[in-house]
């Protein structure tokens, strides 16, 4: 089956031809870890994942890097401003490095209980400084560099297609403001070496070539992605904040330093946004003020992979309307898929249907049409909203035999990744703890003895606990509200 995938670099969705036959790597730029990731930041390695396990199950040996941003992100994405984690640093009196592991910690555990598929090493850019400076000292002997009072800038005016990614247009580009130019010479120019200021002792710096210093965002991403998927490879992913400068950066100045086109495949998550309306100022940003982190849902009783249904029923291309009623509505569809397949002997087929979690073993080939068909919605740009629908009808189809339901909900698992064959919160949601029950023995024994007062009392009781009573002649039953 072909996988197409919608590259932002020519606007249009193309069939997939990798690199080199029967292997693909991607490339997905990690967080800036100088505080939590907000769940608008954890939307955009959802779909990553969803397309590494696609790509695996086509048969594709894949190679995945997820950077960890330490240092050089400043606080203006524009190259201005003052590094993000050297901030923070300050600001709460720590050491760089220690809020850089902290961050980057809970990253990984926000990443797992999304059942995101966690590759063994994610680079960081305070690992890789000698690939950067040899980038650098490529990019300058090449003639793309000049120097400013603050540091090593890139001459984005001496690389002609600069800027296609986002389809800048070339006039106007090279003029800016005095004040946005600071040394440089064209506005879109940007910093590949910052020099560390005198008046202000950092605590990331590194001797390089130029003078004592750090390496700016952007070049972190080209040295640490070629290092190690090559010059030039197959998918490289982010959020669609990233097309206009980060992206448009890493592609001039990998181009410039190899000769080569650098990644083939340019894919683009839209943004998560806040609130029911299609009103997108309201971003999910830090500096917005409207974060939500995963841990909040977690403590306010949600599984975290009720968010990662949420975010799999929207298109990855298309903004995210992120409100309360849309998360319980995303938890209570996911338990009604987990009880759909436990109707159909989930629970004594869960451990052979469900695919192994063997980070590299391929899913099952499909083997029926409804597989292939849910196959399908994926390869059409990771078409998930598409793929849930097909499970869903095909669990509700009353033709269709337990055994391929339960092989088409194992076989989606291995693609999505819900837990579909973990049906222990709905087995406790139905379990009635003992004083529960003890409760309504009493209300059944003072209904009998006509004490309606007492009974009634006794019912009250139980509806504060979350359970409602249904008499019947022989006896009652005892629901819980879900
Ligand atoms: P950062 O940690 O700021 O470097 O961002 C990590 C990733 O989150 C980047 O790929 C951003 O494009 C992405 N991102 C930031 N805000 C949002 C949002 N509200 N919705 C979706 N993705 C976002
Ligand atoms: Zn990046």
């Amino acid at each position: 089956m072909e996988l197409t995938l919608f590259n932002t670099l020519s606007r249009k969705k193309e069939v997939f031809q990798p690199i080199k036959s029967g292997e693909a790597g991607i490339y997905t730029c990690g967080p800036t870890v100088y505080a939590h990731a907000h769940i608008g930041n954890l939307r955009s390695y959802v779909f990553p994942d969803v397309l590494k396990k696609t790509l695996r199950l086509l048969g594709y040996q894949v190679l995945h890097v997820i950077n960890i941003t330490d240092v050089g992100h400043l606080t203006s994405n524009a190259d201005e401003g003052e590094d993000k984690l050297e901030r923070a640093a300050r600001q709460q009196a720590r050491s760089a490095w220690d809020i850089a592991a902290e961050y980057t910690e809970h990253y990984l555990r926000d990443l797992r209980r999304l059942n995101i598929d966690v590759p063994p090493d994610l680079p960081r850019a305070t690992g890789h400084i000698p690939e950067q400076i040899a980038m650098i000292e490529k990019l300058a002997a090449g003639g793309y560099t000049y120097d400013t009072e603050d540091g090593i800038y890139f001459d984005s005016a001496r690389f002609p297609d600069y800027g296609r990614l986002a389809r800048l247009k070339a006039e106007g580009l090279q003029e800016g403001s005095r004040v946005e130019m600071g040394g440089k010479r064209n506005k879109t120019d940007f910093a590949l070496w910052k020099f560390s200021s005198a008046d202000a002792q950092r605590q990331m710096e590194w001797e390089s070539p130029w003078g004592k210093g750090f390496p700016g965002w952007h070049i972190e991403c080209s040295a640490m992605s070629m290092k190690y998927l090559g010059e030039r490879f197959d998918i490289h992913t982010g959020g669609t904040d990233h097309i206009p400068v980060h992206h448009t950066n890493e592609i001039a100045q990998s181009e410039a330093a190899t000769g080569k086109p650098f990644v083939n495949y340019w894919l683009h998550g839209e943004y998560l946004i806040v609130g029911e309306d299609k009103d997108r100022d309201k971003r999910m940003g830090k500096s917005e003020g409207n974060l939500l982190r995963l841990q909040q849902l977690i403590d306010e009783g949600y599984e975290p992979l009720a968010f990662r249904y949420l975010a799999l029923n929207a298109h990855y291309r298309n903004y995210l309307n992120f409100t309360d009623q849309a998360l319980k509505a995303a938890d209570a569809a996911l338990m009604g898929l987990r009880r759909l397949i436990r109707g159909v002997g989930g629970e004594a087929a869960g451990a052979a249907e469900a695919p192994s979690e063997e980070a590299q073993a391929p899913v099952e080939t499909p083997k029926d049409g409804r597989e292939a068909a849910l196959l399908a919605d994926l390869c059409d740009d990771l078409n998930t909203p598409r793929a849930l629908a097909t499970l869903w009808t095909a669990l509700r189809d009353e033709r269709l035999p337990a055994g391929k339901k339960l092989a088409l909900a194992g076989f989606a698992e291995g693609l999505l990744s819900l837990n579909l064959f973990d049906f222990s919160r709905l087995e406790a949601q139905e379990a009635v703890p003992d004083v529960i029950r003890e409760i309504a023995e009493q209300r059944w024994a003072a209904r009998q003895a006509k004490d309606y007062a007492e009974s009634d009392r006794l019912r009250n009781l139980l509806a504060k606990e979350g359970f409602s009573v249904q008499d019947g002649k022989e006896g009652y039953q005892l629901l819980k509200f879900s």
